[in-house]
């Protein structure tokens, strides 16, 4: 069984006293939640706060990016061992508006997965097609394509690896993708998984939906099986819409 994962991207929002604020709004609105799992993952200048504010609280830290190199000349860049020592435990990898407009291609991708992995963080790898790609009908092909060039030469184990998918379109636009829309995309990247890797591997990755996830729509995403959980960016700038969506079943 795959516990629902709730993932909070704040993208490049919020400076210190706002990340603190939200943490002291949003713990109290998670009472009594069971049986679900919630990450935030703020801008890299709130991370030392938050650690100290989600402590001894179910949430846990996760990062925007890394880079892959640990150490060194890297003018700008923040490193796998970096992140730990911050307290985090996951890392987005591939986000489309890196692969957009910091122009961040499936090498680069590749790396930075390899780097998480290697430090026990927890990857997000993001994949997804853009409007004219679903247009085309190609957006099966796209997202099997970045799956192989993203995991070229990495070995998982179960437990190591999260996938998010989401669409272009949808991110940030508020025209989300039809659920079964969704479900499908997530049964064609847990195929592919499974012939890259193992069915088992497959079976054991939390695959999330993200575009555009709201407290309105967040229980027809989850409903459907294939559907782990979502990569909410906008929504989860409120600390009262993000709880609504982490109580998804009490909706
Ligand atoms: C995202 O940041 O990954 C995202 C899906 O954003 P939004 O929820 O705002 O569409």
């Amino acid at each position: 069984m795959r516990k629902a994962l709730f993932i909070a991207n704040w993208k490049m929002n919020k400076k210190i006293a706002e990340a603190r604020k939200f943490c002291e709004e949003f713990l109290p609105l998670l009472d009594n939640v069971t049986d679900v799992e919630t990450v935030i993952c703020p801008p890299f200048t709130c991370l030392h706060v938050l650690s100290a504010a989600l402590q001894g609280s179910p949430v846990k830290l996760g990062a925007q990016d890394l880079f892959w190199e640990d150490k060194g000349a890297y003018t700008g860049e923040i490193s796998a061992s970096m992140l730990l020592d911050a307290a985090c435990e996951f890392v987005i990898v591939g986000h489309s508006e890196r692969r957009q407009i910091v122009g961040e291609n499936d090498t680069v991708i590749n790396r930075k997965l390899k780097a998480a992995l290697d430090a026990s963080l927890l990857p997000v790898l993001c994949i997804g097609e853009t409007l004219q790609e679903r247009e085309n009908s190609m957006a099966m092909e796209v997202v099997k394509e970045q799956l192989h060039r993203d995991l070229r030469d990495i070995e998982l184990s179960e437990g190591q690896l999260l996938i998010a998918y989401e669409p272009v379109w949808a991110i940030g636009t508020g025209v989300n993708a039809s659920s079964d829309d969704v479900r499908k995309m997530i049964a064609f990247v847990r195929e592919c998984l499974a012939k890259m890797f193992s069915q088992s591997l497959a079976d054991s990755v939390r695959i999330l939906y993200g575009g555009s996830v709201n407290e309105e729509n967040i229980k027809m995403f989850l409903s459907k099986e294939e559907i782990d959980g979502a990569l909410v960016g906008g929504a989860s700038l409120q600390a009262e819409s993000f709880a609504k969506i982490v109580r998804y079943k009490e909706i």
